[in-house]
């Protein structure tokens, strides 16, 4: 964590118990909230309740201010203090359960990276003679008695007989919106999402020895910044350093105005005040990666509000990140889900083609 100028390495419970930042009483209770944690299961008496609400009782508000407000903020911002407690609780509880015997933290980590993986799906299903298009925008749907009958696309029409929409509920909302009750539209309008800017460096250097530095300076605009040739070996990036500043934040912030060159510029001169030797001229390369719906706001009570994956036409469902719950979203949790829905898609093909056969 970086916090008041200096990185505290804040992995195993000895690490915790060296965090000056807060007195010792404060470093035991911090310690103390994993193993509450660990035990507790029952989150839906805790959906009701804001992140604050639930832990400031548990920690204390020393506790809660210096290391989990700062962290929550620059995650939700302006939302920080409607997220459902369920999110923290799960976060938490599976952090503390993948520790190994000393408490330090077991990641793992995809073998060239999750583009791999969908490079692999797509060869795949080419093999069996499907077909993948990239770049394709689906801009419109046509409905005959109840179910969806074709797509439009900005490479022409698709027509089909089962359909699974995957983007962000209010990209369906819009999709939908002609041909649906306006409250089941509400109903996906209703989850929040924000965007989020991510600025990937290439280095000819490492910036520090962490792999994962959360930020809980205030003043620092970025939730974190990820080596990630701390966790993944630089040789397998060509020997380069890989480090990204992940920023998650509004449509309406000022942000999305600046270009990459300016972006980068922006974050530079915050990582220069972390990283104080940090030097232009270890940036080999930069890349900025813009998403607009990249982190559902699941609010308190979120799963009585989050729509579930059907659809009031009968050959279509939903399947998104926002589904993921109470996780938080993310690529292992995103395959569990297809599974799911292919499962739920499968079913209903074979009935359909059962009732074919015998007609
Ligand atoms: C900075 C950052 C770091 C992350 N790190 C990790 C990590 O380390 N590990 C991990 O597991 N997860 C990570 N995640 C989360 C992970 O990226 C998401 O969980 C995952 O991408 C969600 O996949 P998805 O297919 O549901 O949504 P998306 O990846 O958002 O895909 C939705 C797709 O729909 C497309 N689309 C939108 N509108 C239309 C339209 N009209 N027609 C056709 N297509 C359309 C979009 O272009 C997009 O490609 C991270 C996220 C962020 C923002």
């Amino acid at each position: 964590m970086y916090f008041n100028g200096r990185i505290w390495k804040l992995s195993t419970p000895i690490d915790v118990l060296r965090f000056k930042a807060l007195s010792f009483i404060d470093r035991i209770k911090l310690g103390l909230l994993v193993f509450q944690i660990r035990k507790f299961k029952d989150w839906k008496s805790i959906e009701h309740l804001s992140i604050r609400e639930w832990l400031e009782p548990l920690c204390g508000r020393k506790v809660y201010k210096v290391v989990w407000e700062p962290l929550i903020k620059s995650k939700f911002s302006e939302f920080s203090e409607e997220i459902s407690a369920v999110w923290m609780w799960k976060k938490l509880e599976l952090r503390g359960s993948t520790r190994d015997k000393r408490g330090g933290e077991q990641l793992a980590y995809f073998k060239g990276g999750f583009g791999k993986l969908s490079n692999a799906l797509v060869l795949e299903i080419r093999k069996l003679g499907g077909v993948v298009q990239y770049e394709n925008f689906v801009s419109g749907i046509t409905v005959q008695d109840g179910a969806i009958v074709k797509l439009e696309t900005s490479s022409g029409t698709v027509y089909g007989r089962q359909f699974l929409f995957t983007p962000a509920f209010p990209i369906i909302a819009n999709l939908f919106e002609e041909h649906c009750d306006p409250k089941w539209i509400e109903s996906l309008r209703r989850v929040n999402y924000l965007g989020n800017i991510c600025l990937v460096l290439r280095l000819n250097r490492s910036l520090s020895d962490t792999y994962w530095l959360n930020v809980n300076d205030p003043g620092f605009p970025f939730v974190g910044v990820i080596e990630h040739t701390n966790f993944d070996l630089p040789e397998n990036y060509g020997g380069s350093h890989i480090a990204y500043v992940s920023k998650y934040l509004s449509r309406q912030n000022h942000l999305w105005e600046l270009n990459d060159d300016e972006y980068f510029e922006f974050a530079l001169t915050s990582l220069k005040k972390m990283f104080p030797t940090l030097d232009r001229s270890w940036i080999i390369d930069f890349r900025v990666w813009r998403a607009d719906f990249a982190q559902p706001v699941t609010e308190r009570g979120y799963s009585e509000y989050v729509p579930g994956s059907s659809t009031p036409f009968q050959n279509a469902w939903i399947s998104t990140m926002a589904h993921i719950y109470p996780e938080d979203r993310g690529t292992n949790y995103a395959i569990r889900e297809g599974l799911k829905i292919a499962e739920v898609i499968h079913r209903d093909l074979s009935i359909n083609l059962g009732n074919l056969s015998k007609d």
